[in-house]
């Protein structure tokens, strides 16, 4: 709840600075983010559909939500939403989504349809760059609020981009990849990103002992 909170918080700090402002009081805590975002995905999803907060509306086909089992207990968060996604409005498919589902259904032997999957940004960063900071924490507010709702007791972070704003740590992936981080309510297991593997196959091998570990993950009490 405070991680959202704070994620609105900062949406708000960065449209003030949209504006023009460079300073502003101590923002007062009101009654909590739940009755600035709905507690209902369908509706989320809407409010998301027509956002228009930062600049990657204007160059996105579609927004792409996320999608998947609304009571998963593994959730996958990747960086943002590729060509493909952009034209579908469905995170992860083409080449490394099919690899996703792959690592999915072979790995952690679960069907797909089983995991929650989101990104950091839900609209296409202009030829896959890397979102900025404005757009990864003006967005961030909806997959805090997704992750609320859908309440995973493990997320993976697909790549570096994943990791650092789920976590608000800056190290690199290839350090902190296998690792299990305590969030409290649920446990963050950072990792390569698809796009990556695809780049690098040598990787793969890493990535399966990551994977192995959450199908361990999944399996305790
Ligand atoms: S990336 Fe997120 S904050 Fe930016 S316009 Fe799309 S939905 Fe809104």
């Amino acid at each position: 709840m405070n991680r959202l909170y704070n994620a609105l918080q900062l949406k708000r700090l960065y449209q003030l600075k949209e504006l023009g402002v460079s300073y502003v009081p101590l923002i007062e805590k009101r009654s909590g983010p739940a009755t600035t975002l709905p507690n209902d995905l369908g509706a989320l999803e809407k409010i998301v559909s027509e956002c228009r907060l930062c600049p990657l509306s204007k160059t996105r086909t579609k927004t792409v939500f996320g999608e998947g089992n609304i009571h998963a207990s593994l959730m996958f968060v990747g960086e943002g939403p590729g060509a493909q996604e952009d034209i579908s409005g469905r995170p992860f498919v083409g080449r490394a989504g099919d690899l996703l589902t792959k690592m999915i259904e072979n790995a952690i032997e679960i069907p797909r349809s089983s995991v929650y999957i989101a990104n950091i940004v839900k609209c296409r960063p202009p030829n896959n760059r890397v979102p900025t900071p404005e757009e990864a924490y003006t967005c961030l507010p909806y997959l805090m609020k997704q992750l609320e709702i859908v309440s995973p007791r493990v997320v993976v972070a697909l790549g570096a981009t994943a990791y650092h704003y789920l976590t608000g740590d800056k190290s690199g992936i290839t350090k902190v990849r296998g690792e299990i981080i305590d969030m409290g309510s649920y446990r963050i297991v950072p990792t390569y990103h698809p796009s990556y593997l695809l780049r690098n196959p040598s990787a793969k091998k890493e990535v399966y002992q990551d994977l192995l570990k959450i199908k361990r993950l999944l399996c305790e009490k």
